[in-house]
C-alpha cells in the first residue's frame, strides 16, 4: 500500500482529462497549455545553449545571471525588492516552488487557508506537507469571498494562506482591497502568504496585477511564486521561481536542493532571453489573450453555456445547465465521446463539490482555428440535444 500521505488524494483530474482527449481524439481544452509556438528568440536561445554545451547542473538556486534578472523583473514589474543571492530561487516550475514552500513552512497539523475554486495542486501539496486545508469559497457570479467567512477561516492553528491572482479557474484578478483583507489577517495571525502569480502578465480590460508582498507588513511574510510557463508559452520547460525573505528562502531552498538539485541548465540560460524581451511582447500577449477570451466566450455562449468573464488568466468557467441536466463529470465524458471537445469537470476545483457540479472549465490558450472548431462542434451537438 502507498503511504497514508498519498492515499489522501487522487491523481490529477486535469491530466486524466488530457488522457481522455487522447483516447477520443478530441479538442483538448482541459489542460492549460498553448497550442501555438513559443517566441522564436527564446527557442533559439535554448537550442544555442544546448549546442554550446551548457548542459550540466547549475548552482542549486539557479544561474546567478538568471536570479539577477528575476530580481530585476520583480523589482520593476511587481515592486518587490529581493536580493538575488539569498532571496530568489529558480525552481522546476511554479508547481515545485509551491510544494517546496509548503513543505518548508508547514508543521504537521497546521492549517492552511485555500480559496476555492482552487488550482488542483494546492490541496495535495498541503496534505503532503502534513497540513490541514481550510477552504473559503468564492461565491456568486462575481466570484467574491464573504469577508466573514475569510476571517473565520483564520485561527490559532493557521500557518499559511495560498493566494492565487490572476486566478485559475475563476478568472478573478484580486483587487487591492481584497488583498488588503488577506494581509490584515496574515499580520493578525502571524501567518505566511504563499502567492501563486503565474498568470501575472495575463490580465484584461486594463486591470492591474498587485503582488501581496507589496502591501504593508507583507514583504517579510510572503513567498511570491511565478514562472515562465504561461508568460512565454513554455509549460513543458518546467521553469519557475520563488522570491522570499532569506529565512523563508533558506527553508524552501533545502527542499528544492534535495528534490531536484536544480532546474534544467540550458533552459535557465534561455530564460534570460525571455526576460530580455521588450515591453511590446507583454502588450501583444495581453492583446492576443483578450482576443482569445472574447472568442471562446462567444463560441461557448453560442452553444448554450453561461460563462464567467475572466479578468485575468486563461480559463473560463462555463455553466452547462441549459444544455444538459447531468452531473459535471457525466457532462464532460459525454462531450468527449459525442462532441469531441474536452474540458475539466467543475467539481475538480472545489472541496465543496456541489459548488462546481454544473460547471466545466475550458482553457483557451489556443489558436483561433482550435477555438472556432470547438465552438462549431459544441453548437452542432447543442442543436441535437435541445
Ligand atoms: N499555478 C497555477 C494557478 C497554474 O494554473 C499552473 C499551471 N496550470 C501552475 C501553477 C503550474 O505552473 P508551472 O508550469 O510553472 O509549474
Amino acid at each position: 500500500m502507498p503511504a497514508r500521505r498519498v492515499q489522501q488524494f487522487s491523481e490529477s483530474i486535469i491530466r486524466e482529462m488530457t488522457r481522455l482527449s487522447l483516447r477520443y481524439g478530441g479538442i483538448n481544452l482541459s489542460q492549460g497549455f498553448p497550442d501555438f509556438p513559443a517566441p522564436e528568440a527564446v527557442k533559439e536561445a535554448a537550442a544555442r545553449a544546448i549546442r554550446e554545451d551548457a548542459n550540466q547542473y547549475t548552482v542549486t538556486w539557479g544561474l546567478p545571471e538568471l536570479r539577477a534578472a528575476v530580481a530585476e523583473k520583480v523589482r520593476a514589474f511587481n515592486g518587490i525588492a529581493a536580493d538575488p543571492d539569498r532571496e530568489v530561487t529558480i525552481t522546476c516550475g511554479a508547481a515545485e516552488a509551491l510544494l517546496a514552500a509548503l513543505l518548508s513552512c508547514v508543521e504537521t497539523g497546521d492549517e492552511v487557508v485555500i480559496i476555492e475554486p482552487f488550482f488542483e495542486s494546492y490541496v495535495p501539496d498541503v496534505l503532503i506537507a502534513g497540513g490541514t486545508p481550510v477552504f473559503v469559497p468564492l461565491r456568486g457570479p462575481a466570484m467574491r469571498w464573504d469577508a466573514d467567512e475569510l476571517r473565520q477561516a483564520f485561527s490559532r492553528r493557521t500557518r499559511a494562506i495560498v493566494v492565487n491572482t490572476p486566478h485559475n479557474p475563476a478568472g478573478r484578478v484580486l483587487t487591492r482591497d481584497e488583498l488588503g483583507q488577506i494581509a490584515e489577517l496574515c499580520r493578525a495571525h502571524d501567518a505566511i502568504a504563499i502567492t501563486d502569480e503565474i498568470y501575472e502578465h495575463i490580465v484584461y480590460d486594463g486591470r492591474e496585477h498587485v503582488s501581496l508582498a507589496t502591501l504593508p507588513g507583507m514583504a517579510e511574510r510572503t513567498i511570491t511564486i511565478s514562472g515562465f510557463s504561461k508568460t512565454f508559452s513554455v509549460t513543458g520547460w518546467r521553469l519557475g521561481w520563488a522570491v522570499a525573505p532569506a529565512p523563508l528562502s533558506d527553508g524552501l531552498r533545502k527542499v528544492h536542493d534535495y528534490a531536484t538539485v536544480c532546474a534544467p541548465r540550458p533552459l535557465q540560460q534561455a530564460a534570460l532571453a525571455a526576460l530580455a524581451l521588450p515591453p511590446s511582447y507583454y502588450d501583444a500577449l495581453r492583446a492576443d489573450y483578450t482576443h482569445r477570451r472574447d472568442l471562446v466566450r462567444a463560441e461557448l455562449e453560442g452553444a448554450g453555456f453561461r460563462c464567467t468573464k475572466p479578468e485575468g488568466a486563461y480559463y473560463v468557467l462555463a455553466d452547462f445547465s441549459a444544455i444538459r441536466d447531468v452531473p459535471d463529470r457525466a457532462f464532460v465524458e459525454w462531450m468527449a465521446a459525442e462532441v469531441g471537445v474536452i474540458g475539466v469537470p467543475g467539481s475538480a476545483f472545489y472541496h465543496h463539490k456541489e459548488l462546481g457540479e454544473r460547471l466545466v472549465r475550458f482553457a483557451f490558450p489556443k489558436r483561433d482555428e482550435t477555438l472556432h472548431e470547438a465552438g462549431a462542434r459544441l453548437r452542432r451537438l447543442a442543436a441535437v440535444v435541445t
